[in-house]
C-alpha cells in the first residue's frame, strides 16, 4: 500500500516542498511538491535523492562508548554522564572557548535555538555556527 506525505526538506534552510511516497512503512520515493510556493516542485539532488539513509540498517539506534578501543553499546544515562564528566574536565582545564558547536540545518529551529542556549549558558562560549544561516 502506498501513501504520500507532504513535507518540507530539512537538508538546508531553503525549505523546499517535498512529497514523500511510503510503501509498507518505508520511504520509497521523494519528489518535489509542485504546489509549494517557494520551490514549485523543484529540488536539488540532496532533496530528491538523499533519503536512502532513512531505511539503512547501519543507522545508530543506541549510544556507543569506546571501551578498550572498541565501541560498546551503552545506556543514555551512562553516555550522558560520561559526556558531562568529560565536558567539565575539559572546561576546567582549557576554559569555555575550547569548545565549539556546529548545529545542523537538519534540526528544527527550536533545536538550533537550544543548541545556542546550551553553548552560551551552560558551556559559556559563543563558538556556535551552522550551515542553516546561509
Ligand atoms: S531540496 Fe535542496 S535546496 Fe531544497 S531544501 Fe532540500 S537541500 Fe535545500
Amino acid at each position: 500500500m502506498e501513501n504520500q506525505v507532504e513535507t518540507i526538506c530539512s537538508f538546508c534552510g531553503t525549505g523546499c516542498g517535498l512529497v514523500v511516497e511510503v510503501e509498507n512503512d518505508k520511504v520509497s520515493k521523494v519528489k518535489g511538491h509542485k504546489e509549494n510556493p517557494s520551490s514549485h516542485g523543484e529540488t536539488c539532488v540532496k532533496g530528491a535523492l538523499g533519503w536512502e539513509y532513512i531505511n539503512s540498517d547501519r543507522r545508530l539506534t543506541e549510544p556507543l562508548i569506546r571501551k578498550n578501543g572498541k565501541l560498546t553499546p551503552a545506556s543514555w544515562d551512562e553516555a550522558l554522564t560520561l559526556i558531562a564528566e568529560k565536558f567539565s574536565t575539559l572546561k576546567d582545564k582549557h576554559g569555555p572557548d575550547a569548545f565549539g558547536c556546529f548545529s545542523s540545518s537538519r534540526s528544527t529551529n527550536e533545536l538550533n535555538f537550544l543548541a545556542g542556549k546550551f553553548m552560551r549558558t551552560v558551556i559559556g562560549t559563543n563558538n556556535i555556527d551552522s550551515c542553516n544561516r546561509t
